[in-house]
């Protein structure tokens, strides 16, 4: 089932030619028409609840639903003679599987957060002061979240070039990618009222892989002193399928200490996700990390989300931040992985790259052992016009 079996079932949002979109799971090399099976009986459930454009009614019918929604499709794909009308992939267009409420994006691993501290503060330490007291983060534009295969428009912008006193203005010409995990919001809290620690994975529906394009030229003059702004708005790609929390939670492994200990509200044992992701160039695996390198993790982030009182929403995303590892090879970005541009990296082609080009295709893959492939992020760079 090549990592699509009953184990996974993801959820995604799909359409076929002349028919209007609706609530699908990805089984196999096809896709289950739920408000097909609710329609036929084999689903308890209203079909009206997955004739929808985006999951979010589904998400907002709450985990008791989420799971006897689950166990039924375990047992309808599980057994040997399962004949289920699947719709083949390459008759479903997957559309953008829910309606994004609020994005947020951190920046907590470790050594991503490390490398770009070597870079750009070489005389300092490479962490900021803060950084082990709170999961840092920003808000971003929840309007341009795309789904996988979506070109990206290289985007124009200013930046200001080395020795150069003024900004110019012009397509970047440094676009970069970051390998993330995005965290699905599927319970909502109420304003003025923080998730504790313990409780924040109740809020959660599912995981998706993160593509956070960033143009590193704008990001470097507009960055001073606030966070990024228009060097990531332009685009964040997010896979078609949603991997339900609840296909992933055995891959949760405990993590080393935080030191200093963190404040109570974020105390928690340490643990992280074994999740094996890749990114690929052109075809070409260019790194290959894993998401147990994050240092803060998904309910920290939550928590710390909601400390001030701030709600959730349904649709709510939240991005790991850039997962990279101490190796070379383990870095999330390509940023990291040219050292800002000083260490091209060389493609089987024979071509060699520091940023993005036009025409690139990136496509982030991961893994959670031989069950469970998470959903692929596919994006193609498009000249700036
Ligand atoms: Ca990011």
């Amino acid at each position: 089932m090549s990592g699509f079996g009953p184990e996974h079932l993801p959820y995604g949002i799909f359409r076929r030619a002349g028919e209007e979109s609706r609530v699908g799971i990805r089984f196999g090399d096809g896709v289950l028409d739920l408000a097909a099976l609710a329609r036929d009986g084999l689903l308890d459930e209203d079909p009206a609840l997955f004739a929808q454009p985006s999951l979010n009614a589904f998400m907002a019918a709450r985990p008791e639903v989420w799971r006897r929604v689950r166990e039924a499709l375990q047992a309808l794909t599980a057994g040997p003679d399962a004949e289920l009308a699947a719709v083949p992939l390459d008759e479903a267009e997957l559309l953008l599987p829910f309606e994004v409420g609020d994005y947020v994006d951190f920046f907590s691993s470790l050594e991503h957060a490390s490398n770009a501290g070597r870079m750009f503060r070489p005389d300092a330490d490479p962490l900021p002061p803060n950084w082990r007291h709170l999961p840092i983060g920003y808000h971003g534009r929840s309007g341009t979240v795309v789904v996988s295969g979506t070109p990206i428009r290289r985007p124009h912008g200013q930046r200001r070039d080395p020795g150069d006193p003024r900004p110019i203005y012009g397509p970047s010409t440094r676009l970069d990618i970051e390998l993330e995990l995005g965290f699905v919001v599927g319970v909502p809290s109420a304003h003025g009222e923080p998730v504790p620690v313990d409780g924040a994975l109740d809020h959660l529906f599912g995981v998706v892989l993160l593509n956070d394009w960033s143009a590193r030229d704008l990001q470097a003059w507009e960055s001073r002193p606030l966070g990024p702004f228009l060097a990531k708005s332009f685009a964040t790609s997010i896979s078609a399928w949603v991997t339900p929390l609840d296909a992933i939670v055995g891959r949760r492994v405990p993590a080393a200490a935080q030191e200093p200990e963190p404040l109570p509200y974020l105390r928690e044992d340490p643990w992280a996700l074994d999740l094996d992701l890749e990114v690929a160039l052109n075809g070409a695996t260019i790194a290959r990390t894993n998401a147990r390198h994050l240092y803060w993790s998904a309910a920290q982030q939550l928590a710390h989300m909601t400390v001030n009182g701030a709600s959730l929403r349904v649709g709510d995303l939240y991005g790991s931040g850039t997962i990279s590892g101490p190796d070379r090879e383990q870095r999330g970005s390509l940023l990291e992985l040219s050292w800002n541009g000083a260490e091209p990296i060389a493609l089987p082609d024979g071509s060699t790259r520091t940023f993005l080009e036009d025409g690139d295709e990136v496509v982030l893959r991961g893994r959670a052992g031989e069950a469970i492939a998470l959903g692929e992020v596919r994006g193609r760079i498009e000249p700036a016009g």
